[in-house]
């Protein structure tokens, strides 16, 4: 039995995750991901009645017509998180294969929201909950694990099939984060343990390979916030808050900030209501009773008018459109186009950092010049990585003493600053790191 790493999407590029790990004549494919640059952007995507080949042909979802050739049986379809760039074309592509889809609760609900919201495919696969910790068996020869990590949206996992070969560690997408604000620490313990039983290879994450140091804590976040919030404690000005609606945590953060500011919190846009809405519902955040969600523009513009009428002081708008993706709420609010204005000196606060490629820095841009042409105090970077920098990926390798390593979810550049860093630890560039380009297959006999 050999072991097969299918590298389908992802590693060309910070997007559309995907990689599939042949086990024999057997197959578990892990995320199903959105290249999210290559469609008209972020988290307001809509995606719904494109084909599922356009959108391959315009690089937005992993080419997994690469698997044609396989003739054996794909046992599971495995998400290691809810970002759209591990699980955005699951409702393009899962219909393709008979096998389940396999996800923590959390993650679950925001597969089965994207499933029914897909117009072009009928997506009938059974999507399975699994808890973190928990094993499941994916057929009689690869057991599935799902090992607690932390990000920067809830419930994240670093799956582990086990199979008669060692194991295989997925390591996409996690950080070391030892006081996290919502939910408990990556299990450091269990990590540990994977090292006694022969990993055979781990893929993992070179997001932030570049970065020196250690990625800190979400709790560091929270102070960031805080402390950046405070400046307009006692100024009758606008406070608004852009972040992604999908950090529960991060919101949790800046809802306190405003309670403790005596300004009541309300969340607009569609993803807002979407995500936060998902995660009341399931018991992993309870925010106070005065915290407004406003999804559709009708609800927006009304509560908009509302606050230009008992005034702004009084409230902190926290909204989508950090990265000045069009039609989002604070690009709106930059354009003019929406019931309340921007005014002068009132602070608006980027808690999120410029996703780097150039249709984002463009739109930034124009988002920042408009903002700043109408007199706002802009507060950039009150933000957090939800990824390892280097040292943290030092401690993963460390914990989990890998045979093989395959850097993932970025371009050669940071892959290639991945296999750097291994090769620091005593491995050797194609003997047991190895970097592989979309389409590719990494046998071990
Ligand atoms: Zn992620």
């Amino acid at each position: 039995m050999d072991i097969g790493i299918k590298a389908v999407g992802g590693y060309e590029e910070v997007g559309k995750n995907m990689t599939a790990v042949r086990v024999g004549n057997e197959m578990v494919i892990f995320d199903m991901g959105l290249n999210l640059d290559r469609v008209q952007i972020h988290e307001e995507t809509q995606t719904e009645r494109m084909h599922s080949l356009d959108l391959i042909d315009i690089g937005a979802i992993p080419d997994d017509t690469i698997l044609n050739s396989f003739n054996g049986n794909v046992v599971g379809i495995v998400c290691s998180h809810g970002h759209l760039d591990h699980v955005g074309a699951i409702s393009k592509l899962a219909h393709r294969y008979d096998a389940p889809i396999i996800a923590t609760p959390f993650t679950a609900e925001i597969i089965k929201k994207e499933i029914r919201s897909e117009v072009k495919f009928k997506v009938d696969n059974p999507v399975y909950e699994l808890e973190s910790g928990q094993h499941y068996l994916l057929s009689p020869d690869i057991e599935l694990e799902f090992i607690r990590t932390q990000h920067s949206i809830p419930d994240c996992v670093l799956p582990v099939i086990h199979t008669p070969k060692g194991a295989i560690l997925y390591g996409l997408d996690f950080k070391l984060d030892r006081r996290p604000v919502l939910g408990e620490e990556t299990d450091v313990k269990r990590l540990k343990e994977l090292s006694d039983e022969n990993v055979v290879a781990a893929i993992v994450d070179s997001t932030n390979i570049q970065d020196e140091g250690k990625t800190p804590s979400e709790s560091i976040a929270r102070e960031m916030v805080w402390d950046t919030l405070h400046e307009a404690e006692n100024e009758d000005v606008g406070v608004f808050v852009t972040t992604f609606s999908s950090h529960i945590a991060r919101i949790k953060s800046i809802v306190e900030a405003a309670e403790e500011m005596n300004r009541r919190p309300v969340l607009l846009g569609r993803s807002m209501e979407r995500y936060t809405g998902t995660a009341e519902e399931m018991g992993i955040v309870t925010l106070p009773d005065n915290v407004g969600i406003y999804g559709s523009p009708q609800g927006r513009d009304q509560i908009l008018r509302k606050i230009k009428k008992e005034g702004r002081e009084n409230y902190l708008i926290i909204c989508t459109g950090h990265q000045g993706e069009p039609g989002a709420t604070l690009t709106r609010l930059a354009d003019g186009t929406l019931p309340l204005k921007i005014k002068e000196r009132d602070h608006i606060v980027f808690s999120a950092k410029v996703i780097p490629n150039p249709l984002t820095r463009a739109n930034r841009y124009s988002l920042e010049t408009k903002l700043n042409m109408q007199g706002a105090r802009l507060f950039k970077n009150v933000h957090v990585s939800g990824h390892g920098s280097k040292q943290d990926n030092y401690d993963l390798i460390d914990m989990v003493q890998p045979d093989h390593i395959i850097p993932a979810h970025g371009d050669l550049n940071l892959n290639s600053a991945y296999a750097e860093l291994a090769e620091s630890m005593g491995y050797c560039f194609s003997e047991d790191v190895h970097i592989l380009r979309n389409g590719q297959e990494l046998v071990l006999g």
